[in-house]
């Protein structure tokens, strides 16, 4: 349920009440927020005692918030100031994990939401994770490689005190991949004075890294699709899928998808969108985004019978099943009905709550299988923990261990929200499942550890 009940429990209302009115600059983290508390209302009234203590409050503050100045100086000298962040949101549940984001739109609002969102996810999958995510407003598209290190450096010379591979793990995120990664663990090192594997994840497997990590998130997308149609009696087999997005997220996501037998027939960036009715090459894909650093125009030029459509997305292109994995709030209402028009009868999301409520309220009128973020792509953030496991016992895992060990755990996210949707009377609604299921694993362990 997305939009807030107007009937909720009265201490669901007052702390909501209270929680908006202490973060009215951060529209996105409260639509995140509102998201959560709508589900939370049948199991308030059931169980009040989940609340004492002012269990929700606490739930949406952060644990610590760190602004910092990030300078840097560009390849012709000059000078630039960007704004770093990081939010430690939840530790109940183990170290803060979550991504960086390296993207101009990063505001306090874009890392907070990402950092409540991660909560219920990291409970999501089981293990012992608890909750963060930052990033900064540098764009690193057109930067050479000098200039996106001395960022890197300067950024980790600020974050790595509040560091450390049982404190604060940081990942990639939209902007930081494998490069940024390096620089990230390079400098933190340096600083450290101590090789400390654990500290970041998403590491290049040639040294400290996971076999599989990379794909993990776009796999772990499939494999979520997949159960979703198994619980709908079908399969991915010869369906028509679109993805939004053209990052790390969608080229795996298509690539998995591809390989159940789906026919993935378009995919955008920031630039517009593809529509190759033959299947998309995620080969060129990866040449054209990753080793020429290009727009999407690229792809339909080197591919016969492939159309690009400057600043058009994904959404009105017929399709079985869509995967939006590229941002926030990039499928609207309008966009939905669009899809649901054109028969679309499933929707899992690859990014973090790239559906805006009211889209996610015509998928389910519709009738529409709604695979929600936190639960979905969990399979990063998983396999992040993985990794984190594989540096404390100082091994190398192969990637098939990876690729077992992730489809365990979306085996494990899907069950969890399929119960929790079940059991508060709202079967197959595996946003309410997932909702439900990550607050009892996280405000559990916040009561068994009083009030801190
Ligand atoms: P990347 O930076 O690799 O890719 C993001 C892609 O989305 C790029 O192709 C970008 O275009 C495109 N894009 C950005 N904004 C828009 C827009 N408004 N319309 C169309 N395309 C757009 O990021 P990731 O793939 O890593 O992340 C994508 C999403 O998945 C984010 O929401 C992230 O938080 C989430 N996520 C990522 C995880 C991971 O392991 N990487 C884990 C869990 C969630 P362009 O190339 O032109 O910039």
């Amino acid at each position: 349920m997305t939009t807030f009940p107007a009937d909720a429990p009265a201490p669901l209302r007052e702390a909501r009440e209270r929680i908006h009115a202490r973060n009215a600059g951060l529209p996105t983290f409260l639509q995140a927020v509102d998201e959560v508390f709508a589900d939370l209302a049948p199991l308030v009234a059931q169980q009040p005692d989940l609340v004492a203590h002012a269990l929700l409050d606490r739930l949406a503050e952060p644990e610590r918030v760190l602004t910092f100045r990030v300078p840097w100086t560009d390849d012709a000298g000059r000078v630039h100031v960007q704004r770093g962040y990081r939010v430690q949101f939840n530790g109940a549940l183990g170290p803060y994990k979550g991504g960086l984001r390296f993207h101009p739109s990063v505001t306090l609002d874009t890392v907070t939401f990402l950092a409540f969102e991660q909560t219920f996810k990291n409970a999501l999958t089981g293990l012992p994770l608890g909750s963060g995510k930052g990033g900064a407003d540098f764009d690193p598209k057109g930067r050479s490689d000098a200039e996106v290190m001395r960022f890197a450096q300067s950024f980790m010379t600020e974050l790595h005190r509040h560091l450390g591979d049982d404190v604060d793990v940081p990942a990639g995120d939209v902007g930081v991949g494998a490069r940024e990664i390096g620089y990230l663990f390079g400098q933190y090192k340096r600083l450290a004075g101590r090789f400390e594997a654990g500290v970041l994840t998403g590491k290049p497997p040639a040294w400290a890294g996971l076999a599989g990590r990379a794909s993990a998130t776009g796999y772990g997308l499939a494999y979520f699709a997949e159960r979703m149609m198994d619980a709908r009696g079908g399969t991915l087999e010869g369906r028509t899928c679109v993805v939004s997005g053209a990052g790390n997220v969608a080229r795996y996501a298509a690539r998995k998808l591809a390989a159940f037998g789906a026919h993935v027939v378009a995919c955008s960036d920031s630039t517009g969108r593809v529509h190759d009715p033959a299947g998309l090459d995620v080969d060129l894909l990866d040449a054209v985004k990753d080793e020429r650093r290009e727009g999407l125009a690229a792809y339909a030029d080197a591919r016969p019978g492939a159309t690009f459509t400057a600043d058009a997305t994904v959404w009105d292109v017929p399709c079985d099943a869509a995967f939006p994995c590229a941002t926030e709030n990039e499928l609207d209402a309008g966009d939905a009905k669009a899809l649901i028009a054109h028969g679309v009868t499933l929707v899992a999301e690859g990014a973090n709550m790239p559906c805006t409520p009211g889209a996610v309220d015509a998928f389910r009128e519709a009738g529409v299988a709604y695979g929600p973020g936190k639960a979905a792509n969990a399979g990063g953030v998983a396999t992040s923990g993985l990794e984190m496991r594989q540096n404390a016992r100082f091994e190398t895992w192969t990637e098939d261990r990876t690729d077992e060990g992730l489809r365990d755990v979306m085996a494990h996210v899907h069950a969890a929200c399929t119960e929790a949707a079940r059991r508060i009377g709202r079967p197959g609604d595996l946003a309410a499942g997932a909702n439900v299921a990550g607050f009892e694993r996280v405000a559990g362990a916040m009561h068994d550890q009083g009030v801190v």
